[in-house]
């Protein structure tokens, strides 16, 4: 599996790899094709729970006779995992891995996910490419403020970066006045972390005094959470870079698993690694292109922990339409959000992005934010607390939540309680943003 190694092969001029980045549709079926089959092989191999899945399904790796077969499978989703801890869905045994991840695991245990050294290979390639992708170049000098550690962002945009040629300052998350200092010593051209830590970096920057348009960076490689639009413009104003959305998530490999290309049109999902499926969350039927479903995603060169029909949960639109920069693998937009993170608030579905979208830049407030859930009666209630911008007098405080009430309603259609509270109020983020407090289960998520 895996043979096509990608390193280093980049076009120097456009960061592309053309044999693999803009092969034919039909090419890239015959090769997904061949790596499903090797995939199911192992899977039927060396999982007997995954066995006993095909078999029942029919779906004996040699019986494959399209992709479209893949279907007759059902999906896999986390808790999967979770019942199979920590090393149940592994294809190979422990001391045949290279290295082991693991979700946060808020609540229960964690997910656990590994790899072999060819896995890890891999993954470096994928992210080198989502860097090539984005502008990154051989030599530039990466500030990786992703957290080092269990979560699979770290190491995997300081892998990606070294694969591509790149010379990494390891800083993790953290310690932002120093990360704002090396920034500005060091003169790194990217920037890797989560957009909401990234705005937390401008935000303590200019604090300081220190103004970091001014400083060597020009690009911004930020995922592992949903952020909008509006948060985009945000953080490229503030920080004075190019800002790109990165999408992966550890139980299918890590970061990398899609990203934007320069003409940020929706992310290029790695269709020579990932066969992606897009379904109605309630049926589970195919979606067509251009509408709205959830992401269902399928290994096709993981050896450690090949995952087949892998619900993500992520609730995104699909466009196979070759693009402008001239990749012909498709494009995932911009995630709208997580199934998990969606509210229902008096019956109309909401996401916090959706929130971010509106508030995000209006005037005289600044782009922290934390909704609570809660209930009332026998009814949930949309409480927001959104930070004014620093100078805002505490008197405009009650026309500012107004008008912002008014917005959300208009917008979305919900009805939420705003309140405006005084800069530096709000908890900031070191990683994952804790957007949303729903008290009616004492629980916390990320949005
Ligand atoms: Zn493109």
């Amino acid at each position: 599996m895996g043979a096509i190694t990608e390193s280093r092969h980049f076009s120097s001029a456009v960061g592309l790899h053309p044999t693999l980045e803009t092969m034919s549709r039909d090419a890239l079926a015959a090769l997904q094709f061949d790596r499903l089959r090797d995939v199911l092989r192992n899977a039927w191999a060396n999982v007997p729970w995954q066995r006993t899945r095909l078999d029942a399904a029919g779906l004996q790796p040699d019986a494959l006779a399209g992709l479209d077969d893949l279907r007759r499978l059902p999906f896999m989703v986390k808790t999967d995992l979770r019942d199979h801890y920590p090393f149940g869905l592994f294809a190979r045994p422990v001391d045949a891995l290279a290295r082991v991840h693991a979700s946060s695991g808020t609540t229960g245990k964690p997910t656990v996910v590994g790899y072999t050294a060819g896995d890890l290979s891999r993954w470096a390639d994928l992210m080198a490419r989502s860097m090539a992708g984005a502008g990154v170049r051989r030599g530039d000098l990466v500030h990786n403020a992703y957290g080092y550690g269990l979560f699979t962002g770290g190491l995997g945009a300081h892998s990606g970066a070294e694969r591509l040629g790149c010379p990494v300052v390891p800083v993790s998350g953290g310690g932002t006045e120093r990360q704002v200092a090396l920034l500005m010593d060091f003169g790194a051209r990217v920037l890797c972390a989560t957009p909401s830590y990234a705005l937390a970096i401008a935000e303590v920057a200019e604090q300081m005094g220190v103004d970091l348009r001014r400083s060597g960076l020009r690009i911004g490689m930020f995922g592992a959470e949903p952020w909008s639009a509006a948060m985009r413009d945000e953080i490229e104003a503030r920080l004075g870079l190019r800002a790109y959305d990165v999408y992966g998530l550890s139980e299918i490999m890590g970061p990398g698993v899609a990203c934007e290309c320069e003409c940020r049109n929706g992310l290029h999902g790695w269709e020579d690694h990932f066969l992606f499926e897009l379904v109605d969350p309630e049926t589970g039927a195919p979606v067509p292109d251009g509408a709205a479903g959830e992401l269902v995603i399928t290994t096709l060169t993981k050896e450690a922990l090949p995952m087949l029909r892998y619900r993500t949960r992520d609730i995104t639109r699909l466009a196979h339409a070759r693009c402008d920069c001239g990749r012909t693998h498709l494009r995932i937009l911009r995630v709208t959000g997580r199934n998990d993170d969606m509210l229902i608030i008096r019956g109309v579905n909401v996401y916090p992005s959706q929130i971010e979208a509106v508030l995000v830049g209006r005037p005289g407030l600044a782009p922290h934010y934390q909704l609570v859930v809660e209930r009332r009666g026998s009814l949930d209630h949309l409480r927001i607390e959104v930070e004014a911008q620093p100078g805002v007098e505490p008197a405009a405080f009650e026309v500012l939540a107004r008008e912002a009430v008014h917005h959300i309603k208009s917008m979305i259609g919900v009805s939420a309680e705003i309140t405006i509270v005084a800069p530096g109020s709000l908890p900031r983020s070191q990683g994952k943003a804790a957007r949303v407090r729903d008290l009616r289960q004492g629980r916390t998520t990320s949005a």
